[in-house]
Formats: C-alpha cells, sequence, structure tokens
C-alpha cells in the first residue's frame, strides 16, 4: 500500500479520499490545509491533520502527496516535495504556464520521482462512448466533433475569479475537454482560433471557444460556458457516414446513419421561412436510421490504482507527462490566438 497525504482539503482533496481509499494499492494517511477550518474537518473524518507541509514531507511513511490546491502553488509545492524524495499528484491544470510544468519536470527527472497529473475525465463514460465511435468508425470517418460543456451559474469560488491563482474556465473545465480531444487525436495540431468570454466582467475569463484544426483532417470545436441558460448538447460529431449527439450527461443520445438504400424517393420541398427548400427538407424516412450509442470502451484500471503501479513496479502511466504538455502548450496557443484574434500553428513542434 502506498501512503499518500492530500495537500489542500477543499472540494477536491475531500472528494479525492473515498476513492482513493477504494482503491487497491494507494491509502489516504493524512492532510495539510493552510486553512485550519478544513484540517477541523478532516479530524472529524478520522485523518490525521499534518501542521505543516514540512510535517509532511518528513514522515517516512508517506510515499506521495497529492495536490489538490489553487492552481498558482501546484508547482511550489510538487518542487518541494520531488525535492523531498516524494512522489507527487498533481490536480490538474498541472501548473498555469508550461515554463513551470518544465521546471516540475526536470526537478521529477533529478529526484528520479515519478510525477502524475490527474487528468480523470479520461474515465468519463461520454468520452469513452465518444471514442469507442470514432475508433470503430461506427459513423464512418470522423472529421468534426463538438465537445461542449455549459452551466448557468456562473464561475464558483473565490480563487476561480482571480488570474494570479490561475482561475477562469481554460484552466479549469477547457483543461479536461483539450485533454479528452488530444488523447483520442494524436494527429499534429495545425492550428487553432479561440475566443475567450467575459460577460461576467471578471478579469478571468468566464467561457470561451476554439477551433482546432489537426494534420488528418479532423477539426474539433471546444467551447466551455457559465453564462449558458439554454444548454447545448456536450457532444455533436460528424462522421463520412452518419452523425452522433451525447446530450448529456446521462448518455441521452443516438446516431443517424444513412441507408444507403436504393431507389429513395427524394425529399419533397417544404416552405422555410418565406421561401422553398428541398436541399433542407427532412430526409425520406428510408434514407437514415437510428442507432443506438455504443457502450463506452472500458477503462478498467484506476487512476490511483495506475499511479502506484508506476511507482512501485515501473508501469506505464496512463497519463504521460508528455501528453499533459501538449495540452498545456494547446492553451497557451487558446491564449494568444484570444488576444491577438489570430489564428496560431507551431503548436506541435
Ligand atoms: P478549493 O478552494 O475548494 O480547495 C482548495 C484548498 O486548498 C482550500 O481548502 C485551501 O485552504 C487549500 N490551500 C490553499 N493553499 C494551500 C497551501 N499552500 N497548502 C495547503 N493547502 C492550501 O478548490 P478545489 O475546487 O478543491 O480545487 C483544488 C484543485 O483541484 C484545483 O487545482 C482544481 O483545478 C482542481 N480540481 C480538479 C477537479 C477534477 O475533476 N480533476 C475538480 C475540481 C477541482
Amino acid at each position: 500500500m502506498l501512503q499518500i497525504a492530500i495537500i489542500g482539503y477543499g472540494g477536491m482533496g475531500t472528494y479525492h479520499v473515498e476513492l482513493i481509499n477504494a482503491s487497491d494499492r494507494v491509502r489516504v494517511k493524512g492532510i495539510f490545509d493552510i486553512d485550519e477550518a478544513r484540517g477541523k474537518a478532516a479530524k472529524e473524518r478520522g485523518l490525521y491533520v499534518y501542521r505543516s507541509y514540512q510535517e509532511v514531507l518528513a514522515d517516512p511513511d508517506i510515499a506521495a502527496v497529492l495536490i489538490a490546491t489553487p492552481n498558482d502553488v501546484h508547482k511550489k509545492l510538487a518542487i518541494r516535495a520531488l525535492e523531498a524524495g516524494k512522489h507527487v499528484i498533481s490536480e490538474k491544470p498541472v501548473t498555469i504556464t508550461t515554463t513551470e510544468f518544465q521546471e516540475i519536470l526536470e526537478t521529477a527527472a533529478k529526484a528520479d520521482r515519478t510525477f502524475m497529473v490527474h487528468q480523470n475525465r479520461r474515465w468519463d463514460e461520454d468520452f469513452l462512448t465518444i471514442k469507442r465511435l470514432k475508433q470503430e468508425k461506427l459513423i464512418g470517418d470522423v472529421f468534426h466533433l463538438e465537445s461542449r460543456v455549459q452551466g448557468a451559474n456562473g464561475i464558483p469560488g473565490d480563487w476561480r475569479h482571480k488570474l494570479a491563482q490561475g482561475g477562469g474556465m481554460v484552466l479549469d473545465w477547457g483543461v479536461h475537454l483539450l485533454d479528452q480531444l488530444l488523447f483520442m487525436e494524436d494527429s499534429r495540431i495545425e492550428s487553432v482560433y479561440a475566443t475567450l468570454s467575459y460577460v461576467l466582467g471578471d478579469e478571468v475569463d468566464d467561457g470561451f471557444t476554439a477551433l482546432i484544426r489537426f494534420e488528418s483532417g479532423l477539426t474539433a470545436h471546444i467551447e466551455v460556458g457559465t453564462t449558458n441558460f439554454i444548454k447545448l448538447p456536450r457532444w455533436y460529431v460528424r462522421g463520412t457516414a452518419g452523425n452522433a449527439v451525447i446530450e448529456d450527461w446521462d448518455l441521452s443520445g443516438r446516431m443517424i446513419v444513412p441507408t444507403y438504400l436504393e431507389g429513395i424517393e427524394a425529399p419533397k420541398p417544404i416552405q422555410a421561412g418565406v421561401g422553398l427548400t428541398k436541399t433542407m427538407a427532412p430526409p425520406s424516412e428510408e434514407a437514415t436510421a437510428e442507432k443506438a450509442l455504443p457502450e463506452p470502451l472500458q477503462n478498467k484500471t484506476s487512476f490511483y490504482n495506475n499511479f502506484a503501479n508506476v511507482v512501485l513496479d515501473g508501469q506505464e502511466a496512463i497519463v504521460k507527462n508528455e501528453e499533459v504538455m501538449r495540452v498545456m502548450k494547446l492553451i497557451e496557443a487558446i491564449f494568444t490566438s484570444a488576444r491577438e484574434n489570430r489564428v496560431v500553428t507551431e503548436i506541435d513542434e
């Protein structure tokens, strides 16, 4: 059993405890939080509460720390832990910039310790459904996909409103959606064009859109919103032989595919607005068929067990640092594109 201490016992730190303790190879020994009230809450839950970060790092029982603090302190805490000989799990976004992440990677290499980022949404069933559909060409070759999360509750909490703390939605939900995209499309990124929204008047973005083009021909529209009272589907995917939609987290959705039957009657023109159209009329009934979405791909190894397998047995990490770096480079390109109102290239070398 790998013993771990959670650093930052807020929303996510609290959430990790049960999941870690349900894994086969990792256990939470205790937590450290600069806020005493959070320490009290952890104590009531029966967790050991460290009085300082130094105390965590000096504890020989602790093999690793899991950093679940606001984004601006990930780097500092990670480097201290690695230099003290601990392995590290960091919450996403790993850091605010690629330069900071590079510093962590160099420290991890020097200390010969494992550093892994919690990109947990690679395990989301909606994502694993789309990944299968694309991989198995169930709607032909996917040439365009739209991946969105939209809420109407604004930016939550305190530090997420602050630029210096790595707030904003690109660094929050954006990281997940971009990680999922790059995890299922390894073709070179040709370009990105992005816009950020500031509807709420914060100093950080409260949402964004990014159009990403890959060398393979795939285009992806990635969007996060926090002021959307009317939501669009979670996924909308177009392939050369059909379309797929996933409406929401409950995996409601469908695929519509052409039947390729011979002798199908041409669609009849319809009245559309003040004109007639045949182009935009619904296809004749026999021309298309509705199909159920496939079962999600299985991703059986939990993130925590995989981390333990990497640390204890030298196995391959499910979340690789070079993949995380690619996402961080894309994020920097999104900020540049939005700031300078231009298409950004040269993201992948
Ligand atoms: P939060 O504000 O609820 O909790 C952060 C906690 O860290 C607070 O209790 C705070 O007192 C503590 N803290 C701040 N500085 C500290 C320091 N130097 N040392 C120790 N403790 C410190 O925030 P949150 O929503 O839990 O987010 C924390 C991290 O988790 C962020 O990086 C966020 O992006 C990430 N997160 C990930 C997911 C996911 O699905 N992977 C979901 C939510 C949040």
